[in-house]
């Protein structure tokens, strides 16, 4: 479903990644109150947007990106399902901008310097605060930073870390619900511990711990699901999973680190494995995770950044290891387990086997039953169980 957002730049119809929810629409109101403080900026003859260098980080569906894609943006995040949403929006709003638009990856690096850049809040203040290190090294002289957030989530320490970045950082009056946080880059006027203590935290992004009684390193880049040890759903599944089968063809779908993806590489030696993630983080950190620990030569396998298995072939895959995830950024919901599972039983050959873990309460086997007409329950404990199902 496709809703009307009107900003001072036009009216845009938005739609979300998925868009099966009437109730959620593509947009807050922190990307109003973001876009009307830039609009009064430029009234105010603060910049030229035609001549600005523009940043756009974490913009959800794309409706801060549509709104000035008649001006040249970035537009860096993290989540595959937000540039997809982004380039669908601008397609359907004012296809002649496709071009002003360039997508970064959270795993790019930054190639020029900006005048405007324009964040949203994101759940991990780790993977924000690792952003705005990098931001750090890539401002002109000047620069304008501008934050928008739902007041809710605005914390103290939110606040603590941006001025522990950037020397200077202060929320706006509540609009909407929404908040804008105005940041001055202070830090050539800091002393050099800051300057030390932000490039130290920056080389540390990548997070690593050893699996429990194995000498295996998993890697977790800042953005990565249970990114300092393993969680505890996945060390249950780790327990349980296939030990054996004519598995050719095996995905780790929403692979995170990739722990998932190793221990079936280990145990199923001649397979291919296609670890996919939605995250770019996640998807090289489990690159990271398979090349430390396993000898690549022997294996074939494969990383790829998508929105589940959408466009992936039909009736290929021997396998697939699932541990879904529950919500979508602030969005609690079972939406993209359905879809997740949905997909599964297309892409499975007949014969083929969709393992999963989830919590108890979420009732996921009712759900496999109604999609694949069967379902085994594997194990279970006080809080997971872990089901399979198969293509019949
Ligand atoms: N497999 C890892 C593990 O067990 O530790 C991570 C599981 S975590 C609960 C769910 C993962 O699904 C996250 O890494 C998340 O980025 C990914 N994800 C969320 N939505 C997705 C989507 N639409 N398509 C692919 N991956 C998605």
């Amino acid at each position: 479903m496709s809703q009307q957002c009107i900003t001072p730049f036009g009216c845009f119809e938005l739609k979300r990644i998925p868009d099966t929810d009437k109730n959620l629409q593509a947009w807050n109101s922190a990307d109003l109150y973001i876009l009307n403080q830039i609009f009064e900026w430029v009234q105010e003859g603060k910049f030229d947007l035609n001549k600005a260098e523009i940043l756009i980080l974490n913009d959800s569906f794309g409706a801060l990106s549509v709104a000035l894609s008649q001006f040249s943006c970035d537009v860096y995040s993290d989540s595959f399902i937000s540039h997809k949403a982004t380039t669908n929006n601008i397609k359907n709003n004012c296809p002649n901008n496709l071009d002003k638009i360039t997508l970064l990856k959270s795993t790019d690096t930054f190639s020029k310097k900006y005048d405007l850049v324009i964040f949203k809040e994101v759940k991990s203040h780790y993977f924000l605060k690792n952003e705005m290190i990098k931001v750090l090294d890539v401002l002109k002289p000047g620069a304008l930073i501008l934050g928008g957030i739902m007041a809710k989530n605005l914390q103290k320490n939110l606040m603590d870390m941006l001025n522990h970045v950037f020397g200077a950082a202060q929320a706006s009056l509540t609009w909407k619900k929404a908040r804008l946080l105005f940041v001055t880059n202070k830090v050539g006027s800091l002393n050099h511990a800051l300057n030390t203590s932000a490039s130290e935290d920056s080389k540390n992004s990548i997070a690593h711990f050893q699996l429990e009684d194995t000498k295996e390193i998993i890697y977790n880049l800042a953005n990565v699901f249970s990114r300092n040890k393993l969680d505890i759903g996945t060390r249950f599944f780790l327990q349980h999973l296939p030990s054996e089968g004519n598995f050719k063809n095996i995905i780790d779908l929403g692979c995170g680190n990739g722990v998932l993806a190793l221990k079936a590489a280990q145990t199923f030696s001649d397979a291919s494995i296609t670890c996919i993630d939605e995250s770019y983080m996640a998807v090289a950190s489990a690159k990271m995770t398979l090349e430390t620990n396993l000898s690549l030569k022997d294996h074939d396998t494969n990383y790829i950044a998508a929105n589940a298995l959408s466009g992936y072939v039909s009736e290929s895959e021997d396998l697939i290891l699932c541990n879904p995830p529950f919500h979508q950024q602030y969005v609690v919901g079972d939406a993209i387990a359905w879809q997740m599972f949905k997909e599964s039983k297309k892409v499975l050959r007949r014969g083929g086997e969709l393992w999963i873990v989830g919590n108890r309460h979420l009732g996921y086997h009712s759900k496999l039953k109604k999609i694949f007409g069967n379902q085994k329950i594997i194990a279970t404990n006080k809080k997971f169980v872990i089901i399979k199902a198969i293509k019949k």
